[in-house]
């Protein structure tokens, strides 16, 4: 399998932005200018709230739903939590983990990460799972060995015929929110790392069959440049996922 061969994925990460009357009017809107554009899969993560908004927006159109995070447990005494079973009732197919501004923000950690994607996995999710290394990780040389580290940690416990249900975004963090995008080339290298990684855990042609995106001021502009590389399998976009016009660019140059 190779990137011809591959499933392209094109995911906005809402963050914490929209209401579900906004994200009604919104899916209404960017149904018809991304219908029928079946070569890639499209994704929107919401916040919980507007779950049941985006669920039933999207019925019958190419846009599948997911979540920003999930919480590890099945049930029980984790006020304010998520469990992957209450998200799949929801009508929710994906749901990011890791993402930087979780690790940064929420004492996110490569073990939770892992845990969560084990509870996004066993409970029928497709889990995105973010890794990326920061400017003075990037600058003192540990990109790949951190890349390396952060894929197999998350990783960790997923059987062979689980990585279907796995998407890995490379999303360098100094990329993130900052309009400082990563070169085509650079997205290509910590994609390959990622790729690399997935090979020497389950073997080449789990890490030829998975897909990884790139995530990180990818926009309306430089999509086509960034998606055309032979290891970047779609993108996970936060800010361009908020507009319709530039988010359908970018689904698109995914074509
Ligand atoms: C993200 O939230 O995952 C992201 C990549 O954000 P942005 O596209 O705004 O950099």
């Amino acid at each position: 399998m190779n990137k011809a061969t591959r499933k392209t994925v094109i995911a906005g990460n809402w963050k914490m932005n929209m209401t579900p009357a906004e994200t009604t009017a919104f899916i209404n809107e960017l149904a018809p200018m991304v219908a029928g554009k079946d070569g890639c899969d499209i994704v929107l993560c919401v916040p919980f709230v507007d779950i049941a908004n985006a669920v039933e927006a999207a019925k019958g159109t190419n846009i599948k739903i997911g979540a920003e995070n999930v919480h590890f447990k099945e049930s029980g005494a984790y006020t304010g939590e998520i469990s992957a079973k209450m998200l799949n009732a929801c009508g929710v197919e994906y749901v990011v983990i890791g993402h930087s501004e979780r690790r940064q923000y929420f004492g996110e950690t490569d073990q939770t990460v892992n845990l969560r994607t084990l509870a996004a996995v066993n409970a029928g999710l497709t889990a995105i799972v973010c890794v990326g290394e920061t400017l003075e990780q990037r600058e003192l040389g540990y990109t790949e060995t951190l890349l390396k580290y952060q894929t197999k940690m998350a990783l960790t416990n997923v059987k062979p015929e689980q990585l279907a249900n796995i998407i890995i975004a490379y999303e360098p963090v100094w990329a993130i929110g900052t309009g400082v995008t990563a070169t085509a080339d650079q997205a290509d290298e910590g994609n390959g790392f990622v790729r690399a990684a997935v090979e020497e855990m389950f073997g080449k042609a789990a890490a030829e069959a998975v897909t990884v995106q790139y995530g990180g001021s990818m926009n309306a502009k430089n999509a086509a440049e960034l998606l055309s590389k032979v290891n970047v399998d779609g993108g996970l976009i936060g800010g361009a996922s908020l507009k319709t016009a530039d988010f359908t660019v970018i689904v698109d140059a995914a074509q």
